[in-house]
């Protein structure tokens, strides 16, 4: 049993989803599980509907038709026979969010988010799923809500793994042995069977979940990069490709902000001991990246780009030291708005972090923070991570740069730093 999952860049156009089906009919005997996401940046348009909805803006019924012309033109092009049922299968999945946005938004935001975001991983594996079927008849179109079981904690869903095993085993196992299986990532469902999701770039997880569950021969990521690069190509002109990979690199490089793959993937598939293979969509015959128990670490330093960062130094107003004490309070305050530390690094009368930019989230932690502390602050900072550095490679990276902070382990270091001319 093997399982593919597809991401939103690979169903982005009719031609993604053909391209999804050539793959598939190359893949021989095995039984077969496809975990597929929303079509395209579908997700962010969803989102920006959901916060349209609860705002009550005017456009809320623009972006959603938006939505439904993406999908409708997708369709066009994949079927000549606009009788195909397809057409109002998907027709009937968007009038949950009619339903939902004709009532006053008087539920949680991040319930409301949840029932209407996931529609985007609905729709794109009905349609894609109907596609298949009109090429080979043994596929088999599944709600992943009836097997991912999670908490309530809605856009976050907390797994509950003992249930999500026993389920998937007791009615997923046996309907894969004849059936290629297309489900959705990204969404769950909690024990009232309300749609959870997994958190925003979930689908990674929801495939790892899956293989954990079934304990499957082997998970791949199809991608359009080639496979686990040594930096992102977006801020590096030459990059390489890494064959071969140990989880726990891998683990470190997705933890500290490598998008390759969903920072949760790995853990559930190593404690399985499955390999992981990270393939171009664009090019198939190529090996890729194979992730596995591998003992040798990273043949090349690799690098890791944050933009848009905010650096926050914490000073106690009493002039105490920074102590267990104080600490516990700071990082209460970080649990209560949610604000993901990415660096940390703490001197006697000082601590400091960098996390992602969101205004709201640095004012709220300002109000709460200043009663008992002196704030500075940077924004406009970058972040970069170099796993396996040197000085060669700081060196490489910090040209023109300020640092402003830099934290380093055994193998890892990171670096805060703002460009030379905006901090002079
Ligand atoms: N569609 C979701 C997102 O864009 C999940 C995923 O693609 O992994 O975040």
């Amino acid at each position: 049993m093997k399982i593919y999952k597809f991401g939103g860049a690979s169903v982005k156009d009719a031609d993604g989803v053909r391209n999804i089906s050539s793959i598939i009919q190359n893949h021989k005997g095995n039984e077969l599980l496809i975990v597929i996401s929303a079509m395209g940046k579908i997700t962010n348009k969803l989102e920006e509907l959901t916060s349209a909805y609860i705002n009550g803006q005017e456009d809320v019924h623009q972006i959603f038709e938006e939505v439904k012309l993406y999908h409708f033109n997708l369709l066009n092009q994949l079927f000549s026979n606009h009788d195909h049922p397809i057409f109002n299968d998907i027709i009937n999945t968007f009038v949950e969010i009619d339903w939902l946005i004709e009532e006053e938004p008087e539920d949680a935001p991040d319930y409301i988010y949840d029932q209407i975001v996931s529609i985007g991983e609905i729709v794109s594996t009905k349609i894609v799923a109907a596609y298949l079927s009109t090429l080979q008849n043994n596929i088999k179109w599944v709600d992943a809500r009836n097997f991912i079981h999670t908490d309530n904690t809605y856009r976050e869903g907390l797994v509950n793994w003992e249930k999500t095993e026993a389920e998937i085993q007791k009615g997923l196992a046996p309907v894969l042995k004849n059936n290629i299986v297309v489900t959705q990532g990204f969404i769950g469902s909690t024990s009232e069977n309300f749609t959870t999701t997994l958190g925003r770039e979930g689908s990674d997880y929801s495939a790892a979940i899956f293989s954990a569950c079934l304990n499957a021969e082997s998970v791949t990521i199809w991608k359009d990069v080639p496979g686990v690069l040594n930096a992102d190509p977006k801020w590096f002109d030459v990059t390489e490709m890494i064959p071969q990979l140990s989880y726990h690199d891998a683990i470190e490089l997705a933890y500290y902000g490598a998008t390759v793959i969903h920072p949760k993937t790995i853990k559930p598939i190593q404690n399985k001991n499955i390999p992981l293979y990270v393939r171009s969509f664009l090019n198939p015959d190529a090996p890729g990246t194979e992730i596995t128990d591998l003992k040798n670490h990273l043949p090349v330093p690799s690098f890791i780009f944050k933009v848009n960062q905010a650096l926050l130094s914490i000073f106690p107003k009493d002039f105490s030291f920074i102590i267990e004490e104080n600490l516990s309070d700071i990082f209460s305050l970080f649990h209560k708005h949610k604000v993901k530390i990415n660096t940390m690094l703490n001197s006697a009368i000082s601590f400091s972090i960098s996390f992602d930019y969101d205004a709201k989230k640095l004012d709220q932690l300002m109000t709460d923070l200043s009663k008992d502390y002196k704030i500075k602050y940077n924004t406009g900072v970058e972040l970069v991570t170099i796993r396996y550095y040197n000085q060669e490679t700081i060196d490489r990276v910090t040209v023109n740069k300020n640092i402003l902070l830099e934290v380093k382990s055994r193998n890892t270091c990171q670096i805060v730093m703002k460009d030379k001319k905006e901090t002079e």
